[in-house]
């Protein structure tokens, strides 16, 4: 069965509401900074802002990050649902180097060259004054040497069982 693309909506691009206590997050995106929050016992770091799986509360603190991480996961979107996301464009789940996840979007990559374990670093986009946070290839994109995604397009083994 063949349906239909939906009609546009006429509606701006969704706003972001922080929560309060990702306040302290949102302030440094506006200075290129990109923060987590950390235990202050066993130095956790933690997205979004919450409490220590092991410690609570006490004490919490926001602090600067590598901006760092891997592509833990991807979808590509190639119809279009909202007119301020113009397909295709892929929603990813990056694995921050700090532990946390990060939900985003890529830039500077087409979609299908994008790949499960691609080195990425975090960049700022956005007008009005409230950049957000997307994430680019490091190095050309390729895959972290040993990561599934490379031991799948056959470049690296580093002597695992085939
Ligand atoms: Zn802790």
């Amino acid at each position: 069965m063949n349906v239909p693309d939906p009609a546009p909506v006429a509606r701006p691009a969704p706003a972001s509401s922080p929560d309060e206590l990702d306040v302290p997050f949102w302030e440094a995106c506006t200075r290129g900074e990109f923060l987590l929050f950390r235990c202050g016992v066993c130095g956790r770091h933690y997205w979004p802002a919450g409490c220590c799986v092991e410690h609570g509360w006490a004490p919490m603190e926001w602090v600067a990050s590598s901006g760092r991480g891997t592509v833990h996961t991807y979808t590509v979107f190639e119809r279009q649902y909202h007119p301020a996301f113009v397909p295709p464009y892929a929603v990813v789940v990056v694995r921050l180097d700090e532990g946390p996840f990060f939900h985003t979007n890529i830039v500077d990559c087409a979609p299908e060259d994008l790949r499960v374990g691609v080195a990425v670093e975090v960049t700022f986009e956005g007008g009005d004054g409230r950049p957000m946070p997307f994430f680019r290839p490091i190095d050309g994109g390729s895959p972290i040497p040993g990561s599934k995604a490379s031991r799948a397009q056959g470049r690296i083994t580093r002597g695992e069982p085939s």
